[in-house]
């Protein structure tokens, strides 16, 4: 692809003598898990989220497991989370033998419904499991209420929304714990697996940090039975290289976000994605709604740039969660934007001028007559 969905090498190169320097560093020092990299990287994550703490994990989905764990969820507990979504929030849930519950999602913003939230609340809820879906914050004051007027704990998955927030506050702040991915595609990425933890609760913290190593608070002591789930001294120095330039990032992406909408608010047959007043969206994922899809990733494709759905099919439907009894119908907010949704490529390196490109070859496709299927 010319313009793939996200460049990975260009910020490589851009950030090379930094890397390069950060990589040899620790390789000299040979200190290869949990070391100097990792604890400062803990510290300045807190600060920039604004939590007490963030603890430091081998990937989003072991924050999720480890941030329910911690929370005290146990079997057969319920958590109420969003179908829209990538598979590992639901997973999470599932690995302690607690059940997902799916809430549909609002038609705007495409996170989990508050109102319908509220409905799904049995005496076997444990948890909320709000989403921030592309980068745009969950109506986290509405979710934050029903929580405590519930006592329910609130996990934010924050996979995709490192840096968004409301009212100036980040996501990842807001609930009881907050859970990052650093899959190199997000938008705070390393060059491997990486996860994190951010939380206020000292207790919180604490399990987490002896949860991710083998259950032990001190060494070869192991008081509860916990997972080989650490992040490594490279990853995190990569981390800490990228982590100076995230507001910078985010703000490119905002800007390319502005011009696609600029080419693309007008058009038919097309909706832009919305920002909501006081929200703070990162574009994640820059995601068009198009009822013909398929006429746009085509010409896209023709003139090699990349395009993809995220997601194709709601959880409530995948194979894997048949045994929740879910059906077609169930959600049908999400199972629309499963039909329409398309994700258009945007990273800080993208040009204005792919932007275009990009913008004006969408136009052209809608031109033409729909082709015949
Ligand atoms: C990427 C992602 C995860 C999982 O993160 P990994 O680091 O890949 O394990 C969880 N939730 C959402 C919404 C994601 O996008």
């Amino acid at each position: 692809m010319r313009i793939p969905m996200v460049d990975l090498k260009a910020q490589y190169i851009e950030l090379k003598e930094e890397l390069d320097a950060k990589l040899e560093e620790i390789l000299l020092a040979t200190q290869f898990i949990l070391g100097p990299n990792v604890q400062e990287l803990e510290k300045e994550v807190a600060e920039y989220i604004g939590t007490k703490h963030a603890v430091a994990c081998a990937s989003g989905t072991d924050a999720l497991h480890l941030a329910l764990l911690a929370c005290g969820i146990k079997a057969g507990d319920e958590v109420i989370t969003t179908p829209f979504t990538f598979i590992a929030t639901a997973e999470a849930i599932s690995y302690i033998g607690a059940r997902p519950v799916f809430t549909d999602v609002l038609p705007d913003t495409w996170n989990i419904d508050p109102e319908e939230v509220k409905n799904k609340i049995t005496p076997r809820t444990k948890a909320i499991i709000p989403v921030h879906l592309f980068g745009h914050p969950a109506d986290m004051p509405k979710i934050l209420d029903l929580a405590n007027s519930h006592g329910l704990k609130v996990i934010e998955d924050c996979a995709q929304s490192f840096g968004a927030g409301y009212k100036f506050v980040k996501t990842g702040s807001f609930g009881d714990a907050g859970c990052f991915s650093f899959f190199p595609s997000k938008n705070l990425g390393c060059y491997g697996d990486g996860g994190m933890v951010a939380t206020d609760s000292d207790k919180t913290a604490e399990a987490l940090r002896a949860l991710r190593n083998h259950g032990s608070r001190k060494r070869y002591f192991h008081d509860i039975i916990g997972y080989n789930s650490r992040l490594d001294e490279m990853q995190a120095g990569i981390l800490r290289v990228k982590l100076k330039r995230i507001d910078r990032y985010n703000s490119l992406r905002r800007e390319r976000a502005v011009q696609y909408n600029e080419w693309l608010a007008m058009q038919e047959g097309v909706s832009i994605p919305v920002e909501r007043d006081g929200y703070y969206h990162v574009y994640h994922q820059y995601t068009i709604l198009a009822d013909r899809r398929d006429d746009i990733m085509s010409a896209l494709s023709e003139k090699e740039i990349a395009s993809a759905i995220y997601y194709p099919v709601p959880l409530h439907l995948q194979e894997s969660y048949k045994g929740l009894g879910y059906k077609k119908g169930d959600f049908p907010v999400s199972e629309d934007l499963s039909r329409r949704v398309l994700s258009l490529p945007i990273y800080p390196e993208l040009s204005p001028v792919d932007v275009d490109f990009i913008s004006e070859t969408i136009r052209a496709s809608l031109a033409c007559p729909a082709k015949k299927r």
